[in-house]
């Protein structure tokens, strides 16, 4: 009870319970809060219930809260005072003061049949004084129906009772005036006078006694009862129920939903009689079944959404906490890089950049020169493809990380690992190929740096550059404009000396987001 809930049901009737069942074996947390007062209550059997044909209404329940059980769900006895709906979901207040939780609120509460003040009547109601031919009238055919006049329903209530037997007589009562002509047509008598009470001998209904004092011998009695919907506890939530009409009549009232049950309050839902009193047992059992699929398909769209916006989020906060520390501390200077580095265990995938991997494939393995090597992803990769790697990074514990991983992978004799900082240190030999990858460092300081690797391409070496495309807005990127160029501002540093210059911006899935980045590319190869 003291648990959040994905949905609570208030109501465990057919609706309820079914509702309950359809999310429990959807694996959904589910609890119902019934309050034990089915409509159906006063009735020996239903009826018109496919394969459970005349089960006693409370057993009807019982097999009902069984199954539930057997799905994990749980039923209190209670009654649901007030539901409040705040940022997170449902707070659900019972009547003993204990309050739950819920995502969602599935509300199949019935509806009260407001009983004609008839002395005697709602004794026997559900019993001899009955409603629906539906539920009852296979069971009094051929018997003596008197039809109680209290509304717009007479003639259709008649009628439909004279389906089942010759003997129908209709009491004026309240509601006299309708049309007789059907009635008379089909051989339904008409009684004046306003009805006093209902007569009974050994539990059973004998006759109608008028104000008069006249007594017409019946065995049953038809009322149509306004039906008023159990929804009291939910107008704090704006929900006003709407009147039901027939005939132009209201006949009713009914909580406003869409077919599947949505009502004007997001999250919250209702089945059942609460919003259609026209439902029998089974269309309510199947209402709550849709209710509940419903239910259990909006939790699964919002759960997805959420994954979705949580697999992003670490990606987002690793670049709004860079680019914080990157308004604090510029991260081109080597303390910056170097605190960067030891705040973490492991800064970088490991994996090769795809642009890397991309370019040089192809490439006959020589001696490679990796500047602004980080944890040594590329260097390492170069190192499995053949090439003898000399790896560059000003940062000690990065370097210490590449050296580590390189021993471990075998590759450690192919590599050598150089503190330096690329703006300082100067090649002793040329490469094949000089590949930098997003080398993070100020316009002015960028120029010399990638001048002095481009000198240190071999003649038909490859010179490959990689950094972040400025016209890349992405919500994601971190928002340093300095620390970022076009290959084309690279290819114009370039002189004669390069027999092809490519300048690209390409596009790149972020592996483990759905991000789509642009990066810079530059590939020159040297006469
Ligand atoms: C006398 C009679 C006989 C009937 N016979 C038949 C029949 O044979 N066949 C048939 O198909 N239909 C029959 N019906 C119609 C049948 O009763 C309804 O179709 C059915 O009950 C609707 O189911 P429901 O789940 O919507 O509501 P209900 O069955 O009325 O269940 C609502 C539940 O919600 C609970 N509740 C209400 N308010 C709260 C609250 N605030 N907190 C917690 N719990 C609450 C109630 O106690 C109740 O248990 C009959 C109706 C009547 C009046």
């Amino acid at each position: 009870m003291d648990e959040k809930y994905d949905v609570v049901v208030v109501g465990g009737g057919a609706a309820g319970l079914s509702g309950a069942v359809a999310l429990a074996r959807s694996r959904r947390s589910v609890l119902v809060v019934d309050s034990g007062e089915p409509r159906n209550a006063p009735a020996g059997h239903v009826h018109n219930y496919l394969a459970r044909e005349s089960t006693p209404p409370a057993e009807l329940l019982s097999l009902g809260r069984a199954e539930l059980a057997g799905y994990g769900g749980e039923v209190v006895a209670q009654t649901v005072t007030s539901i409040a709906k705040g940022d997170n979901g449902f707070e659900i207040s019972l009547a003993d003061g204990r309050r739950t939780h819920a995502r969602r609120v599935l509300v199949a509460t019935g509806l009260v049949d407001e009983l004609p003040e008839v002395a005697g009547l709602a004794a026997r109601w559900g019993r001899d004084v009955l409603h629906c031919p539906y539920c009852h009238g296979w069971e009094v055919r051929d018997r003596a129906i008197g039809v109680l006049s209290t509304g717009p329903m007479t003639v259709h209530q008649a009628l439909m009772w004279r389906q089942l037997t010759d003997d129908v007589v209709v009491f004026r009562h309240t509601h006299g005036d309708f049309d007789e002509a059907p009635l008379l047509a089909r051989g339904i008598r008409i009684v004046d006078g306003v009805v006093a009470a209902i007569e009974a001998e050994d539990d059973q209904l004998t006759g109608v006694r008028l104000e008069s004092g006249t007594v017409v011998a019946r065995e049953a009695l038809a009322v149509a009862a306004p039906a008023k919907t159990r929804a009291d506890f939910l107008a704090p939530l704006g929900i006003e129920p709407e009147p039901v009409e027939f005939n132009g009549f209201v006949i009713g009232t009914r909580v406003p939903a869409d077919a599947a049950g949505r009502t004007s309050v997001p999250g919250l839902w209702v089945a059942g009689n609460v919003t259609d009193m026209r439902a029998q047992v089974v269309v309510s059992a199947a209402a709550g079944l849709m209710a509940g699929a419903a239910i259990n398909g909006e939790l699964v769209e919002e759960e997805a959404a959420e994954a979705v916006r949580r697999r992003e989020m670490p990606f987002s906060h690793e670049v709004e906490r860079e680019v914080a520390r990157a308004n604090e501390h510029p991260p081109f200077d080597r303390g910056s890089w170097e605190e960067r580095y030891r705040s973490q265990d492991e800064m970088w995938s490991g994996r090769p950049n795809d642009q890397l991997v991309t370019e040089a494939s192809g490439l006959e393995p020589g001696h490679a020169l990796d500047a602004g090597c980080g944890e040594g992803g590329d260097a390492i990769w170069l190192a499995q493809q053949g090439w003898r790697v000399t790896a560059v990074d000003f940062s000690t514990t990065a370097i210490e990380r590449g050296r580590a991983q390189a021993a471990k992978l075998g590759v450690a004799e192919r590599i050598a690992w150089v503190a330096a900082d690329l703006g300082e240190w100067v090649p002793e030999s040329k490469f094949d190929l000089v590949t930098s990858h997003f080398l993070h460092v100020p316009s002015a300081a960028r120029t010399v740096a990638f001048a002095r690797l481009a000198d240190a391409v071999a003649p038909g070496g490859t010179l490959l550059v990689v950094g972040h495309d400025p016209a890349d807005t992405h919500a994601g990127r971190p928002h340093m404009p300095d620390m970022m160029f076009t290959a084309e501002e690279v290819a114009e540093t370039l002189d004669q000396s390069w027999a092809s210059v490519a300048a690209d911006a390409r596009e790149r899935a972020v592996v483990g987001t759905e991000m789509v980045v642009r990066d810079t590319v530059l590939v020159a190869r040297k006469r």
